[in-house]
C-alpha cells in the first residue's frame, strides 16, 4: 500500500474510516459538541509525522467501554490533532472492531503508534477475529 503521494499527504480522508465519524478537531470544544453518548466505542487519533520529504499521518487506535468524551480529553495536550470515532453495541465489539482496526492498519510496522496488539479487557474471554490472539 502507498502512504504518501503529493495529491493525499495532508488527506484528512483515509479509506479506513469509512465506518466512524469525523475527522474532527482534537478539541475540548469539538469534543463536547459531538461526542453525547457514553457507550462503549472505539476511537482512532491522528497525528503528522513530518519527514524532510513529505508527511504522512501516524495513527493511534483505542477503545472504551464508557465516556468516550472523557477518554479523548486525555489526549488533548498531545501530538495527535484529529480523532474519528465509532460507537459500538458491546465491550466485545469495542475489542473486536479495535482488533480489526490494529490488523487494517497493520500496527507498529504499518501506520500505528500502538506498539501492541490490543488485549481484552480483565476477565473478558474473547479472542481476535483476525489472528484469535
Ligand atoms: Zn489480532
Amino acid at each position: 500500500m502507498q502512504l504518501v503521494g503529493n495529491n493525499d499527504r495532508y488527506s484528512l480522508h483515509p479509506t479506513e474510516d469509512t465506518e466512524m465519524e469525523g475527522p474532527f478537531q482534537l478539541t475540548d470544544c469539538v469534543i463536547d459538541t459531538v461526542i453525547n453518548n457514553t457507550g462503549p466505542a472505539v476511537f482512532l487519533l491522528r497525528r503528522i509525522e513530518e519527514t524532510p520529504k513529505y508527511a504522512h499521518y501516524r495513527a493511534l487506535i483505542g477503545r472504551t467501554d464508557s465516556n468516550l468524551s472523557e477518554m479523548l480529553k486525555g489526549w488533548l495536550d498531545s501530538n495527535y490533532r484529529v480523532f474519528s470515532f465509532q460507537y459500538v453495541e458491546s465491550t466485545e465489539a469495542a475489542f473486536r472492531q479495535q482488533c480489526t482496526m490494529w490488523h487494517q492498519l497493520e500496527g507498529p510496522d504499518g501506520k500505528l503508534d500502538n506498539k501492541e496488539h490490543p488485549e481484552p479487557n480483565n476477565g473478558q474471554v474473547i479472542q481476535c477475529p483476525i489472528c484469535s490472539t
